[in-house]
């Protein structure tokens, strides 16, 4: 057979993914995405894209028309998108919500890397087995750390939350399907962070975006140098949390870490490629204008 010309070994059709979400335009991950991509010369895009509640059907409908590899979903469709999926991977379904959709042989299957990227970037401070942790929050984040961290063997888990029903449902979701004792604690005044505590993570939204002022309801006074202090909110990273967790000694850790590695490991489902976390980081603290001193 003749040797195709080489006009015909041009390829101008990208492998497409992207991001669902509404408000979908403050969410940086096209960039470190899409770093990734040019990085490890992956003919791919990643698109953010602005879908309303009502639209989501239809985007994931186009997702598959047009032989996307798959998607993240943000707020607020984490938990709606289950019901258009055909399975969800097995800690997605414990979280029950997803945040990566991967199209692949027909089917899309529902995954969570939220919880699993926090681990990974935990685990540049500590490992997660044996130890006892305080989450803040029980929302969609809060689900993902601590059905991740039961999972990786964390000994105790306490989770804090101002509605205490979700605290409770959480806390017996962790000991009914895992071999972790958990504590629900009803958060209605500042928290005082027991003696025993090794890793106390903010997983609720406080000290997001405009609200960068914000102090988590916690007694500072309790914070400590034996501590290590997470916070997930990526932006601004260095929340008031962490800042006043620095000034008693304590380790931190901000959130920049999981958005990144829960961007490696969506990678990782679509396409088999192991992404450089470090380039990832890099775009993404050039998007948000973080500069190092
Ligand atoms: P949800 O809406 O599901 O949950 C929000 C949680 O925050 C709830 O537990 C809520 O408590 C609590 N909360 C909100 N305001 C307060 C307050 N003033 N005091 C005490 N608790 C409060 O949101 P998500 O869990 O999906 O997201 C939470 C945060 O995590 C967001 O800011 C998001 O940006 C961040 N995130 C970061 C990721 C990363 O990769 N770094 C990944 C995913 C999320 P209650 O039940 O009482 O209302």
């Amino acid at each position: 057979m003749d040797a195709l010309p080489d006009s015909m070994k041009l390829d101008f059709l990208p492998r497409l993914t992207g991001s669902f979400s509404t408000p979908a335009k403050q969410n940086p991950t096209s960039v470190m995405i899409e770093a990734a991509y040019e990085h490890h010369k992956m003919h791919a895009r990643y698109i953010n894209c602005e879908v309303p509640a009502a639209s989501l059907a239809d985007a994931v409908k186009g997702a598959r028309a047009m032989g996307w590899l798959g998607f993240n979903c943000s707020i607020p469709h984490k938990i709606a998108i289950i019901d258009m999926l055909n399975r969800l991977g097995p800690s997605a379904s414990l979280i029950g919500a997803v945040n990566c959709v991967v199209l692949r042989d027909g089917e899309a299957i529902g995954e969570n890397t939220d919880g699993s990227g926090f681990l990974i970037s935990l685990q540049s401070l500590t490992t997660v087995a044996g130890k006892r942790l305080v989450i803040l929050g029980a929302g969609g984040a809060a689900r993902a750390i601590a059905v991740e961290s039961a999972l990786a063997g964390a000994e105790h888990i306490t989770i804090v939350n101002r509605g205490h029903g979700n605290g409770e449902k959480l806390a017996h979701l962790i000991a009914e399907n895992t071999k972790t004792k958990t504590t629900a604690v009803e958060w209605n005044k500042p928290y005082h962070i027991p003696e025993e505590a090794d890793v106390i993570v903010n997983a609720t939204s406080v000290g997001f975006g405009t609200d960068s002022n914000s102090l988590v309801n916690v007694d500072v006074e309790t914070l400590r140098a034996n501590l290590i202090v997470a916070d997930v909110i990526p932006n601004p990273p260095n929340t008031r949390f962490l800042q006043e967790a620095a000034k008693k000694g304590a380790t931190t850790l901000d959130g920049l870490g999981m958005l990144v590695y829960q961007g490696v490991a969506s990678i990782e489902h679509w396409t088999g490629q192991k992404a450089d976390a470090t380039v990832m980081r890099v775009a993404l603290e050039q998007a948000l204008g973080i500069t190092h001193k």
